[in-house]
This record gives C-alpha cells, structure tokens and sequence, in this order.
C-alpha cells in the first residue's frame, strides 16, 4: 500500500490516526456487549479515551510528529479507533470534510463494522470520491474471518453474510472508493485450512487492498483470560509465515497488500512473543516466498 499511495502521491504518505470519539455496536449493547474477546476493553470506558477530540489538531499534531522525524509533506487521515461509521451521515459528512480540508491532507481512511454501513453513507463515501478526485477516499471492513463459528466464538456480533453485503453494496454505490479487507490467522479454534478458505474468501471477494494480521493477546482481554488458562494457543511464527505466503499467492494480482502483521511489541501485547520485528517477520515471509519460487497472483483463480 505504501508503494500504491507513493505511486498515486509521487512520495511517500504518512498515516494520521483519529480518535473520533465513537464507539462500537458490540460494545454499546445494540448489537452485543463486551465487545470482540481480542478487543482492548479497558479503553472502552470515554474515561480513558486519550487524545484530542479536535480532529484538525489530531491531524496537526501528528503530522508535525512525521514532519519533524521524515519531512514528511502527505498524510492519509485515518479513522481507526473502534467504529467509524457508527453515527448519523450528518455526523460522519462533517467529521471527514473538517479532516480532508486539513493541510497536506491527501485522503482518508475509515476502518468499520461490515454491519455498519448502509446505501446512504455509502453514496456520502461516494460524493467525497466524485468531488475531489484528487484525494485517496478509502474505507476498511473488519472480515476477519469466513466461518461464522470462529465469529461467535470470539463474539464478533456479524456473521459473513454481512461481510459480503456490505463489499457489493459498497461497488454498487460507491464506485470509486478504495475498498480494503482485514483478516485474522490464528483465531480461536481455526485450523490453518480454515484461514486458508477465508484467504480464498477473500480473494475472490477482490479487494482492492487487504489487511492480513496475525491473532495476538493483549492484556484486560477476554482472550488474555482464555490464553492465561490455556483455553487459547497464539499463532506461531512458523505458521503465520506460511499462512502469510499462501495469502499472497492466492490474492490478485491486482490487490495491493497493506499489512501482513498484527502488533508484536506494543505495549499491552502479551503473546505470541515471536522475538522478531515486524521487518524481520516480513523478510521471513518475503523469503518464503523465494523459497517457494512463487509471488502474487499465481493461486489465485478468476471466477
Ligand atoms: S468490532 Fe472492532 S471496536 Fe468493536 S469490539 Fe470488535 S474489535 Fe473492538
């Protein structure tokens, strides 16, 4: 992806992090409470929402963090923290106009519930796309899995029907918004098979980019309480390499892929412990591949 947006910007483009104040359906009771067992629940009180909720002195105040460090000139806003969609268009509208009138700012991101979208803030997405051709309008749904079995277990609150309305929704009405998918390897009770067919899932789902993260642990979870009492194995470095390398053969060639990694030193995460950076896990996986004499694309089956 950071190739893509350095193609598209002729240098490199930073990402902003928002906090927008929402919260999540799976967490406020309309959909399920408690959140999803791998989610931070201590952060869910407002209480401990950190950060500043002017959205133009987020985007300032840490574009100047990559202005100082890389003199970078763009930067992407993105919308991470928890449920991006989950208000009223007016709301929304108004939230990512005042972030993509910001200085430098050359797109946003909008990570989601695939259950949190509809036609009207789709054509809303659509609008932005239409009227400033020049700025990357991307939104991001959580998939994580195909099995509606591992989504209850790890109380997800949307099962995959959802998922795949939402990705035709999202061509119908908007067209010209980058489409990202997030999954997860590693997820309690899945079997590398099982991730395999939600790569092929995903695949044929044709993204235009993807997400791939490895399951981890982090403290205050309820997968922190299940992995503490041995009911959760973390994913090992060995598996998630393979499943990262079979995720790339079985992808188009035309989907850009953003991520290949969870978090593996943030504070907070508890396991697995791989002893490696995120550069070395993507070195392993880039030599996997070289191993295997393969590269994007070359599993992937057209329908
Ligand atoms: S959908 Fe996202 S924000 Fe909501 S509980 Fe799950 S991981 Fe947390």
């Amino acid at each position: 992806m950071s190739a893509l947006l350095k193609r598209r910007f002729e240098e490199p483009v930073y990402k902003v992090t928002i906090d927008a104040g929402f919260t999540c359906p799976n967490i406020d009771g309309s959909k399920a409470t408690g959140g999803c067992t791998f989610c931070d629940n201590t952060s869910f009180s407002p209480a401990l929402r950190k950060g500043e909720p002017d959205i133009a002195r987020q985007i300032e105040n840490g574009a100047k963090f990559y202005r100082e460090r890389y003199q970078a000139r763009k930067f992407l806003a993105y919308f991470q923290t928890y449920t991006n969609t989950y208000d009223s268009v007016e709301r929304l509208e108004k939230l990512y106009g005042d972030a993509l009138n910001q200085r430098d700012i050359v797109g946003m991101s909008v990570g989601t519930r695939p259950d949190c979208i509809d036609a009207p803030k789709l054509r809303m997405f659509q609008k932005f796309a239409e009227q400033r051709p020049e700025q990357l309008i991307c939104i991001e749904y959580g998939m994580q899995t195909m099995h509606d079995v591992t989504a209850q277990r790890v109380n997800r609150a949307h099962d995959h029907a959802e998922t795949v309305r939402a990705v035709e929704l999202t061509r119908q009405e908007a067209p010209d918004v980058h489409l990202c998918l997030h999954i997860i390897s590693g997820l309690p009770g899945e079997t590398p098979e099982m991730i395999r067919q939600s790569i092929d899932e995903l695949a044929r789902l044709q993204p235009d980019s993807i997400k791939f993260h490895h399951c981890y642990v982090f403290e205050n979870t309820v997968l922190a309480r299940e992995w503490r009492e041995g009911r959760y194995e973390p994913p090992s470095l060995e598996m998630h390499v393979q499943l990262a390398a079979d995720c790339i053969e079985r992808m188009p060639p035309t989907t850009a892929i953003q991520r290949l990694i969870g978090e593996i030193s943030a504070k907070g995460v508890l396991a697995p412990m791989w002893g490696k950076s995120k550069m070395q896990v993507v070195q392993m996986i880039s030599d996997e591949l070289r191993r295997r004499g393969t590269h994007q694309g070359c599993r992937w089956k057209p329908l």
